[in-house]
């Protein structure tokens, strides 16, 4: 399809729902608008596309939601996206409704699922990333990243207040299933004494070492952050395994879970989304397809929908090393 052909684009989000996704889902309708396009807001992602779960977007249905959490046009998953008869339905809907084109905000599963629709009825995609996890290849930042980061850290400083007052020694886990990207910079921007990640593997021998060296040299409190990925199998389990070997300690266990994912988008987020959410739709305009907008260096770029998920992107090991070196 020829990218003067389209008239009418349907945006979504899906997956897990990321701090800004309202900001991108503004960007996106507002464009399109700029532009002369009509926009479709397709409800609860796949499920919603499946269903024919249709609402047609002007200026005024995107007012006042750059500074809100969560999705507007809400989120889910669908397994029956999975099957290629929930495709296929997926399809006929867009065709009822006259949708030429999507864009779809989400992380990789989403993109996963947008190669295989994509490879089936040759819709044009583009992809915004959404996702607190920041794991896609392609952008230096996911929208949702920075938030969650930063909601993470105004919790851990609160918890370290506690630690100190009783000098405890606190495990804290962050989200982050196959990526230590949040939890990571929390270690960083936290002072803590010790991260563990999913793509480093420390063993429990190790973990004994760093820890008796902290807890020798300073009578303090000391912070823990476990990505709930990490292969030792979370905050809570590695506490288990510690109390026998620190008897003398106390030791406590906290796991943020779900307060990452929400609350207003940071600045960053914002802006990050904003220019991704205008990117995409003038990327779909210049005739581009099946790609992800992303920023990297401070620049828009795409990369085919497929790499953002087939490659990996790496966490700076380095930073690692960093926490090491200051605790
Ligand atoms: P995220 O986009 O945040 O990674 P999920 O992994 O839950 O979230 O994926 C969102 C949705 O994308 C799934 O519920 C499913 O409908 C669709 N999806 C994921 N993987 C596939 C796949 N291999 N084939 C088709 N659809 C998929």
């Amino acid at each position: 399809m020829g990218a003067e052909a389209i008239r009418r684009i349907g945006v979504f989000t899906s997956g897990g729902d990321a701090p800004g996704m309202n900001a991108c889902i503004r960007a996106v309708v507002r464009t399109a608008l700029h532009h002369g396009l009509e926009v479709i807001g397709i409800r609860r992602g796949y499920a919603g596309m499946i269903e024919g779960d249709f609402v047609e977007m002007d200026a005024a249905s995107v007012s006042n939601i750059i500074q809100l959490g969560g999705t507007i046009l809400k989120s889910a998953r669908s397994e029956a996206f999975k099957t290629p008869e929930g495709r296929a339905r997926a399809a006929q809907q867009l065709q009822q409704a006259g949708i030429q084109a999507l864009v779809a905000i989400g992380g990789d599963g989403t993109f996963r699922g947008a190669s295989i629709f994509h490879e089936e009825y040759g819709f044009p995609i583009v992809g915004c990333p959404g996702t607190i996890d920041n794991d896609l290849f392609g952008t230096d930042e996911t929208i949702g990243y920075d938030t969650a980061v930063n909601t993470a850290l105004q919790a851990i400083d609160k918890i370290r207040d506690t630690a100190d007052a009783h000098d405890r020694l606190f495990f804290i886990e962050v989200m982050g299933r196959d990526s230590g990207f949040i939890a990571l910079a929390c270690a960083i921007g936290g002072g803590a004494e010790l991260v563990l990640v999913p793509e480093a593997f420390v063993d429990l021998d190790e973990i004994r070492e760093s820890l008796y060296r902290v807890l020798a040299h300073k009578r303090r409190s000391s912070i823990v952050v476990v990505a709930e990925g990490d292969e030792l199998g979370g905050a809570q389990k590695l506490a288990e395994k510690l109390r026998p070997i620190f008897p003398d300690y106390e030791m406590r266990v906290t796991v943020l879970g779900h307060i990452q994912r929400g609350g207003s988008p940071t600045a960053r987020d914002r802006m990050l989304a904003t220019r991704l959410g205008v990117a995409a739709v003038e990327a779909l305009l210049d005739g581009h397809d099946n790609v992800m907008v992303g920023v990297i260096n401070n620049e828009i770029h795409l990369t085919p929908l497929r790499n953002t998920w087939s490659k990996k992107k790496t966490i700076d090991y380095d930073l690692l090393r960093l926490v090491q070196l200051l605790s």
